[in-house]
């Protein structure tokens, strides 16, 4: 049975994709795990269409959670059409939505062909960004992403732009492999773009 949506915290996770236009050093799929401590099975061996996650979304008590989550074992932008679909639906039909937000490598752009941010701002009330390198030869190291350097640049503008939107943004880094040192300096980065910064501590499982 395939994972579309978990729980996990006070949150309630969308899982649309395995796609991903990155290869990271410390990501779960490297070495063949199909899930994670959030659930057991994330590998989605077909994509639920948009239709098929808004429905597996109306059987959950939404209004329960502290925040709507797209995610994905992937990267979830590679469904940016049906994530705002499926925000406009749910919005129009569901009393109390919880604050929506999306977890990503702040590729859309890219990945999209071309600016998403005006269709996220107002829709998207949250984003997280990964961030994984205060420079862009350590980021490329760890992220290996398919663009090289544009996808670095990509990732900053999107990060500049949303916040620049009044959406609320949070860049992440995984702790394993940098250094105090490294981790203030993507502090520092993230607030010239406008956006808070958290540490993501590594999980191995
Ligand atoms: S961006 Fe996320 S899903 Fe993609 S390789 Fe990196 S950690 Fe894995």
């Amino acid at each position: 049975m395939e994972t579309i949506t978990y729980e996990y915290g006070g949150g309630l996770y969308v899982n649309l994709t395995n796609r991903c236009d990155c290869a990271c050093i410390f990501c779960l799929r490297q070495n063949g795990n199909r899930g994670s401590i959030y659930a057991d099975d994330l590998w989605l061996d077909h994509e639920p269409s948009r239709q098929e996650a808004l429905e597996d979304l109306l059987r959950r008590d939404l209004p329960s959670y502290e925040e709507l989550v797209f995610c994905g074992f992937g990267e979830p932008t590679f469904r940016m059409e049906d994530i705002l679909w499926l925000t406009d639906e749910l919005k129009k039909t569901v009393p109390g939505l919880p604050p929506v937000r999306i977890n990503t490598n702040g590729h859309g752009c890219l990945i999209s062909g071309r600016d998403v941010v005006p269709e996220l701002a107002g829709r998207i009330d949250r984003l997280s960004i990964s961030l994984n390198g205060a420079t862009e030869e350590t980021y490329l190291a760890r992220t290996c992403p398919r663009d090289g350097a544009k996808a670095w640049q990509a990732m900053l503008d999107f990060t500049r732009s949303a916040a620049a939107a009044g959406i609320e943004v949070t860049m992440t880094a995984v702790d394993r492999g940098m250094e105090p040192e490294e981790l203030a300096a993507c502090e520092t980065l993230a607030a010239s773009l406008g956006a808070r910064f958290r540490v993501r501590h590594y999980i191995d499982s």
